[in-house]
């Protein structure tokens, strides 16, 4: 966190390595998205391919995964690095945490070894894209009620059915697709040049506009014996994945409330009203001061949670308090920012209404920030009230 944000001395507690890959995605951010970010979010298109590759360059894609050209860093430093693009953009985030956290983490954790040498390297590197379909059009947050399905036929599988809101789908290579079968959900590496497998571009989007998302339609998709992930066994297999990208999340949307918050900062410095800046207003001030409070605990939260994980010691429900505080903060953060900013508030010139459009995305995406009250409150009660 820059000064004087950085109201509790949070940098000393990260090692030299941390700041440093921390300073370098900052600056890749800089340099790469800020520039363009506001033109991509108005357009909705993103050069996803080309900012792949060049994340892929910097050991961004499955940063905290290990062998297969992947960077094998900290959580800690993964979640940095989650803080510094999602500063930038909230979409420019999903496109890493995607083919990182979700479809990389899938066939590294699951696959066989083929088809982690078949995907993996090429996949770190940005050249192969890959999605994660999980949600379907009838079911989000209850995906164990999935009505893709995939049969046997002699040695072969067969996949039908539909994947809807997929990050990555229109551009990816690969998918990572969830399906029932008689022995319960499994997973598929599924390339997109399969016969049966069409993507469709989702637009209209008034979030997340610098993403690419897209519908999945599968019509008796034949795949080889080979295309099932031999190690995933089960619904808890794709929620293994989201702890993985959640955890993501509770990084990244500090970086998008830090983003606005220096921004609104800058603004009320500098932006004179009644002869005095609006900083120097108390109404303003406490404003500012109850969310850079907000910002910290954020902040305080995201490393503890990564030095647990660096640990070994991260639960899943433990990633639900940080994805449930950090998100709902920050999208706070980001509309208090946005009074601050008046009338300009509203422009796209600045970067604060992209952020809390973004952010409503990240509020559903990974568990809605119902789904993860029902996580803690099953933890603190006993009781599951899912359904
Ligand atoms: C931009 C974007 C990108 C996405 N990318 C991906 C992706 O890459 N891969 C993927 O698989 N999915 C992706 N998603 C889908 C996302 O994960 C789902 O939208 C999310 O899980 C919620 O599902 P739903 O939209 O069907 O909402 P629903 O499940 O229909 O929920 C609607 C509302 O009801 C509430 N609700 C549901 N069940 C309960 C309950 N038991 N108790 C109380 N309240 C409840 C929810 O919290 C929510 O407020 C993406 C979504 C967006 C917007």
């Amino acid at each position: 966190m820059t000064a004087p944000l950085d109201l509790l001395d949070l940098d000393p507690s990260l090692t030299e390595e941390e700041r440093q890959i921390r300073d370098v995605v900052r600056q890749l951010i800089d340099d790469r998205v800020r520039p363009h970010v506001a033109d991509w979010y108005e357009e909705g298109r993103v050069p996803a391919r080309e900012l792949a590759r060049e994340f892929g360059k910097l050991g961004l894609l499955g940063m905290h995964l290990t062998g297969y050209g992947c960077a094998g860093a900290s959580a800690v430093a993964y979640g940095l690095a989650c803080q510094e693009l999602e500063a930038g953009d909230s979409g420019v985030r999903s496109l890493v945490s995607v083919q990182g956290s979700l479809a990389m983490y899938a066939i590294w954790r699951y696959g066989s070894e083929e088809q982690k040498q078949r995907w993996l390297p090429s996949m770190a590197t940005g050249e192969a894209i890959g999605c994660f379909g999980l949600t379907e059009p009838d079911h989000g947050s209850d995906p164990a009620s999935m009505a893709t399905r995939a049969r046997r036929d002699g040695d072969d599988w067969v996949l039908t059915g539909g994947k809807m809101w997929i990050t990555n789908a229109p551009i990816a290579d690969v998918a990572v697709i969830w399906a029932r079968t008689d022995e319960g959900v499994r997973g598929f590496a599924v390339p997109m040049e399969t016969p049966g497998v069409t993507a469709r571009e989702i637009r209209r989007k008034m979030s997340l506009r610098a993403s690419v998302t897209g519908e999945i339609v599968l019509d008796d998709v034949r795949l080889p014996a080979d295309a099932q992930l031999p190690e995933a066994i089960g619904l808890k297999a794709p929620l293994s994945c989201l702890t993985e990208a959640r955890y993501g999340i509770v990084w990244g949307a500090v970086g998008a409330a830090r983003d606005c918050l220096e921004t609104a900062l800058a603004y009320a410095t500098t932006r004179t009203q009644f002869g005095r800046p609006l900083a120097g207003f108390q109404l303003t001030q406490a404003k500012l001061a109850d969310m850079a409070v907000e910002l910290v605990k954020g902040q305080l939260l995201a490393l503890h949670l990564g030095r647990l994980a660096d640990a070994g010691r991260l639960r899943p429900e433990q990633v639900s308090v940080g994805k449930l505080n950090n998100v709902r903060e920050a999208l706070a953060i980001a509309r208090q920012c946005r009074t601050i900013l008046g009338a300009n508030g509203v422009s796209g010139e600045y970067p604060v209404m992209r952020h809390a459009n973004n952010l409503e995305s990240v509020l559903t995406y990974e568990g809605t920030s119902e789904i993860h009250q029902l996580v803690v409150g099953q933890r603190l009660t006993g009781l599951s009230a899912f359904a």
